[in-house]
C-alpha cells in the first residue's frame, strides 16, 4: 500500500482552533476533494499499519538469519504479542525496543522499523554491534487496541504506559517476564532500553542524567550524537527523575533492570523521510557509542 499525503490544496479546515498545539488547534470539520475511481481509496489521519501489517514486516525481517521471530504471550482477545530477537540469544548484553502502546501513534511505529532495519543491516557497524549485544524489540505492544482502532486504551480498557507498575495486564506483564527471564537465563543486563511513541512534536523523555544506570550517560551522549550528525536539528529533551511507582516503561526499563532508557516521541506530522533520517542516524550513533562503551565494562 503505498500512502501520499493529501494536498493541502485538496482540503479546508473549519471552525480551526486557536492555539497553536494541542486538541485546542484542531478544526471542527474538514472538507476534502478527492479523486476517486475503480480501484479503492483508502483515506487515513496516518497510514493504517494494523496488526497483519506489522506481522508481515516482522515476518520479512525474520528471513535474515540472525533475526527469529516468537510469540511471547497473547492480548486479552488473543492476538499474539510478537517479539523479534536480533543477534546471539545467549548474549548477556542485551537492549530492548517497544512501540505502539497507544494504537494510534503511528510516526512512533514508522520510527521504530527504521531503527531496528538499521540495526539488523549488513553494515561493517551492524555486524559488529550484534557480536556484542542482542536486540529484542516488540513492535506492537497493543494488537487489540490497533486493529480495533482504540485511541489510548487496550482491550482490558487500560493505558499499558500506566500498568508498569502493576502488570495488571497480559502485554505489559508478557514484556516483564520475557525480560526477567531472560536475565535470569543469561545472567547478563539490559544496558539500553526505548519505547517509540507519537505525540504533537517530536520530543525526547529521558531520566535525569544524574541517575545512572548500566550505562552511565548513555542516553545525553546518544542525542549530542544525534544532534551532532543532523545539521540544525536541537533535540527537544525532557529528563525526569521521579521514577517510582515505575508506572510507564522507560521507569521500568530504568529502576529494576539498570538500563538507560528513555521514551522517544515522535511528532505526528514529522515529514516521513525525516523519520527515516533520524532512526538510521540514531541507530548508529546509539551502536558506535554503546560498542565504544561496552569495553569499559569487565
Ligand atoms: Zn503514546
Amino acid at each position: 500500500m503505498h500512502w501520499t499525503a493529501l494536498d493541502s490544496l485538496r482540503y479546508v479546515e473549519i471552525g480551526k482552533g486557536e492555539k497553536a498545539f494541542g486538541p485546542g488547534s484542531l478544526p471542527e470539520k474538514v472538507k476534502m476533494r478527492l479523486e476517486v475511481g475503480p480501484d479503492t481509496l483508502w483515506v487515513a489521519g496516518q497510514e493504517l499499519e494494523n496488526s497483519a501489517r506489522v506481522n508481515a514486516w516482522m515476518d520479512s525481517i525474520s528471513q535474515k538469519k540472525f533475526v527469529t521471530k516468537n510469540t511471547i504471550g497473547k492480548s486479552r482477545e488473543g492476538r499474539n504479542l510478537n517479539l523479534l530477537s536480533i543477534g546471539d540469544t545467549d548474549s548477556k548484553n542485551m537492549i530492548m525496543i517497544i512501540s505502539r502502546q497507544h494504537p494510534p501513534e503511528v510516526t512512533g511505529y514508522l520510527t521504530m522499523k527504521s531503527f531496528v532495519e538499521t540495526l539488523s543491516s549488513n553494515t561493517k557497524l551492524a555486524k559488529k554491534f550484534r557480536k556484542e549485544f542482542t536486540i529484542y524489540v516488540v513492535p506492537l505492544m497493543n494488537p487489540d487496541g490497533v486493529d480495533n482502532g482504540f485511541w489510548r486504551h487496550n482491550t482490558g480498557g487500560i493505558d499499558l504506559n500506566r500498568d508498569w507498575a502493576n502488570f495488571n495486564q497480559p502485554e505489559t506483564s508478557a514484556v516483564k517476564d520475557f525480560m526477567e527471564g531472560m536475565v535470569e537465563k543469561t545472567q547478563g543486563k539490559f544496558y539500553f532500553g526505548i519505547d517509540f511513541h507519537s505525540t504533537w512534536d517530536d520530543i525526547y523523555y529521558t531520566v535525569d542524567p544524574e541517575l545512572h544506570g548500566n550505562m552511565p550517560n548513555l542516553v545525553s551522549t546518544w542525542l549530542d550524537g544525534l544532534k551532532k550528525r543532523i545539521e540544525g536539528y536541537d533535540p527537544n529533551i525532557k529528563p525526569n527523575g521521579d521514577l517510582v511507582p515505575t508506572t510507564v516503561s522507560r521507569n521500568y526499563f530504568f529502576v529494576k533492570h539498570g538500563a538507560e532508557a528513555l521514551v522517544f516521541e515522535v511528532g505526528d506530522n514529522t515529514p516521513r523521510d525525516f523519520l527515516k533520517e533520524k532512526a538510521e542516524k540514531g541507530a548508529e550513533a546509539l551502536m558506535e557509542i554503546m560498542l565504544e562503551r561496552i569495553k569499559d565494562i569487565p
